[in-house]
């Protein structure tokens, strides 16, 4: 594998995964679901943002599977 520069902000699409993502929001095959931490509430049973979905309450994974 070469080496590929990064630290540079990449113009064109910007990605923000969440730790709960599996996929990019919008990639084929995947959709938004509740998140299993929270349970979509995106809070933690203390009170706490929930870190797996960024306290939005729900995260991208793939549909099906296989
Ligand atoms: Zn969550």
């Amino acid at each position: 594998m070469s080496t590929s520069p990064s630290g540079g902000a990449e113009q064109g699409k910007p990605v923000n995964l969440k730790p709960g993502d599996e996929a990019a929001p919008g990639t084929p095959g995947t959709g938004d679901d509740l998140c299993d931490e929270c349970s979509g509430t995106g809070k933690l049973r203390d009170g706490k943002e929930c870190p797996n979905c960024a306290g939005t309450g729900h995260v991208t994974s793939g549909i099906g599977g296989g």
